[in-house]
């Protein structure tokens, strides 16, 4: 009964619409026709029966009292037949072509099971050698189900799609905090100036001047490594850095800078 609660929204209590021939059977195999249902509906239920079903009943006599007692107990559904018409036909009138009203159909009659399988949303439930049982989802009620599944899922589906297009924006600050990491690019700069012109190596130094690209890329790496220890001075050397930098660079190979060419 869930899958029928949540596609079609039926609702506790259940209402049951048993017929002439349930009532009849149910007293038959001496089952409690109402505590049955609430166990194979999973829930609390409202058994009712049509003005011409029980009238079936009171047609057949006192030899089937028993069931009319039984029907007696249940709601009086107005089907508002004036004249009396057979309990499976009026069934059917009440239930119409979409079952509206939500009646759970509780009936013996193989012709108004085979019916109602035609019309969505109808569950069925008969009692087979006295066990009460609720029958599969009819192939009409699982297409309806399966429509108005995908009738539910179109909101939520577009709501995933906007938070799928939130997330990215979200993500962008993150790489920011990573730039912080990588070297000052002003604490570079002062570090340049900084040293004086060191002793120079064994190195030529024709070899540095030709490669000017390089030279600079190294001389910021190494400077990178020495920027805690040294602390800003020496502004005034800025013009000097042309003519300085080569001896820096020198001087930072010889401390050992990473990743030499040779
Ligand atoms: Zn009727």
């Amino acid at each position: 009964m869930q899958a029928y609660s949540l596609a079609f929204g039926f609702r506790q209590p259940y209402q049951a619409l048993v017929d002439s021939l349930m009532c009849k059977d149910a007293m038959d195999h001496k089952l409690d026709l109402v505590k049955q249902l609430g166990i194979v509906l999973q829930g609390t239920v409202k058994p009712m029966i049509t003005q011409c079903c029980i009238h079936e009943l009171y047609l057949q006599g006192k030899v089937i009292q028993p069931a009319v007692d039984l029907a007696k107990t249940f709601e009086r559904r107005k089907c508002n037949h004036m004249e009396p018409i057979p309990g499976d036909d009026c069934i059917a009138n009440v239930v119409g072509d979409k079952n509206k009203h939500r009646y759970i159909i509780v009936t013996q009659s193989q012709h108004l099971r085979a019916k109602l399988r035609e019309i969505p949303a109808v569950p069925v439930v008969h009692i087979n050698r006295s066990v009460m049982i609720l029958e599969p989802m009819s192939e009409a009620s699982v297409q309806a189900k399966e429509k108005a599944e995908q009738q539910q899922m179109l909101p939520s589906a577009l709501e995933t799609a906007k938070v799928a297009q939130s997330k990215p924006a979200e993500e962008p600050p993150r790489k920011k905090r990573k730039g912080p990491k990588g070297p000052n690019p002003l604490s570079v700069k002062k570090k340049k100036v900084k040293r004086p012109p060191a002793p120079l190596p064994k190195r030529p130094a024709t070899e540095d001047t030709d490669k000017v690209g390089g030279k600079r890329k190294r001389v910021e790496a190494g400077q990178s490594e020495h920027a805690n220890a040294s602390s800003g001075s020496g502004h005034d050397r800025k013009r000097r850095r042309n003519g300085a930098s080569t001896t820096v660079v020198s001087a930072v190979r010889d401390k050992g800078a990473p990743d030499g060419e040779d």
